[in-house]
């Protein structure tokens, strides 16, 4: 099996344990998702979970976001990892989600990424889970593990891995493998002791029962 039909292998396999694969951020409108996905870098969805009701509850849209105290915002996430940033880049995204896009997230990768905070993987995540667009795959840190384990990259690099498993998979898999992956990463293929013997990739897995 070459590289490219073991990739297919994984999309499908994984396709078949996630057929609907959806973020973990809770939401109810697109603001809510983009300022959680800007929160989640570097932070669990579970953390940001916990910081969201208030914040959005105090500050329910791009505009109330845009005129917020940064003390008040920051004081508001701070359980999550470097909160003061992501304050001033939650603000700077309202304001420009304002100023350039009169108050609708563009449907568009490189528009988005104008905004504070949203770098291609979170891009990635905004398109894909609000309007199943997939222009890339979603690479953070459980697709890259995953990706390494399997063989399919042996790249450290997100945008190079990502630009490889774009190589690997025909586009019409990018949006599950990006969301089926991640679940795998999460709760099966973990940094920590993965449960090979309960993952259905461990036949085709270099990895099994090595980590
Ligand atoms: S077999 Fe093990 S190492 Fe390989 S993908 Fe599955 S859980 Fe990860």
């Amino acid at each position: 099996m070459d590289k490219k039909e073991k990739a297919e292998k994984v999309a499908l396999l994984l396709q078949k344990e996630h057929p609907f694969p959806k973020t973990e951020l809770v939401h109810s409108d697109e603001y809510q998702l983009a300022v959680s996905v800007m929160l989640s870098a570097q932070t669990t969805d579970k953390k940001v979970n916990q910081v969201t009701p208030a914040l959005f509850a105090k500050f329910p849209d791009w505009e109330a976001l845009a005129s917020a105290d940064i003390n008040e915002v920051a004081s508001l996430i701070r359980q999550v990892n470097f909160y003061k940033g992501k304050a001033q880049r939650i603000i700077g995204a309202a304001r420009t989600v304002l100023s350039l896009y009169a108050g609708a997230l563009p449907r568009d990768m490189t528009k988005l990424m104008k905004l504070p905070g949203v770098a291609r993987k979170s891009a990635n995540v905004i398109m894909q889970e609000l309007w199943g667009i997939a222009e890339g795959i979603v690479v953070d840190t459980h697709v890259s593990r995953v990706s390494a384990r399997l063989g399919l990259t042996s790249k450290k690099d997100p945008k190079k891995i990502e630009e490889e498993l774009m190589n690997l998979l025909s586009k019409k898999y990018w949006r599950n493998f990006s969301g089926s992956t991640v679940l795998h990463g999460r709760y099966v293929c973990t940094a920590r002791k993965p449960k090979c013997g309960e993952c259905v990739l461990n036949e085709i897995c270099p990895s099994a029962y090595k980590v």
